[in-house]
């Protein structure tokens, strides 16, 4: 049988309904959002619970990750003839959270997909920095970023590595470290031949008039210079909302990453589904 292969633009995989933490809506408005706006495929995509609780402030407690994945199926089993229903995790990497990943949220869990983010670092005293509410330029930070971001993409467990420059919310300047850093970022996704994420998200935080930065653009990532890049490259690159509300799935924020993309020459991947799991192509 012939598999249907659907553009981007049909398909969102980057999602957070009120279980993520910080976000509004329930699993099915997500859904009905995504169908009204003529969508194939949409995916949930929590801040996946961790055992320790480590993150608890800003993800989904572990104790509702089964009513989440109950809701999901029930949308997917309720809107199957309308839309391709996943659900889906975003997990923030640490080496320490691989044998769960693999073993409960892709394993017993049976989750379609995970995808892979960076939103902490940690400092010289062992806390978790948020990397977008620190804005101190540290490259220490930056390194941390690259160095973990790469390690997520090589662990092999992820679909995708969700906003690959998240780090421009710390660190605002482009010079030579950000630019290795993004080389490198950009170096492993080629030779792993694992997709990145433009992300509509980040297109909708406006950076404010009396910041003073060196910032070409009027929002704090994606970044022009980054993405000038990973287009020269030929890395595989996907387009997603990253809604944390109903009316976000296929909102301003995704069709400004989707212009944003074409800027630079960037045709997104196509997507599938094989045995309940997307696939890109
Ligand atoms: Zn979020
Ligand atoms: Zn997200």
């Amino acid at each position: 049988m012939k598999r249907i292969e659907f553009d981007d633009s049909l398909v969102n995989l980057h999602c957070h309904s009120h279980y993520c933490g910080h976000g509004s809506g329930e699993v099915e408005e997500f859904v009905q959002a995504a169908i009204d706006a003529g969508m194939k495929i949409l995916g949930e995509s929590e801040h996946c619970p961790v055992p320790d609780g480590h993150y608890a402030s800003t993800r989904m407690p572990l104790g509702d990750l089964d009513s989440y994945i109950e809701d999901s199926r029930d949308a997917a089993r309720k809107h199957h003839d309308e839309i391709t229903m996943l659900c889906g995790a975003e997990c923030d990497w640490k080496e320490c959270y691989k044998t769960y990943y693999e073993d409960t949220i892709l394993g017993s869990k049976a989750l379609d997909y995970a995808l892979m983010s960076i939103h902490y670092v940690v400092d010289e005293n062992g806390y978790d920095v948020l990397v977008v509410h620190n804005r101190d330029n540290n490259p220490k930070f930056l390194s941390q970023y690259t160095d973990r971001y790469i390690k997520g993409l090589e662990s092999g467990l992820f679909l995708f590595g969700c906003h690959p420059d998240l780090f421009g919310m710390m660190y605002e300047t482009w010079d030579d470290q950000a630019e290795s850093c993004s080389r490198a970022i950009i170096d492993a996704a080629k030779a792993l031949d694992m997709p990145l994420e433009i992300n509509g998200l980040g297109m909708m935080r406006k950076i404010q008039k009396s910041e003073d930065t060196s910032k070409s653009e009027d929002h704090m990532y994606p970044i022009p210079q980054f993405w000038e890049m990973a287009s020269a490259s030929g890395i595989r690159t996907v387009v997603s909302s990253d809604s944390h509300h109903p009316e976000d799935v296929a909102g301003k924020g995704r069709k400004e990453a989707e212009k944003f993309a074409s800027r630079f020459g960037i045709t997104p991947v196509k997507v599938s589904i094989e045995n309940g799991h997307p696939v890109l192509i």
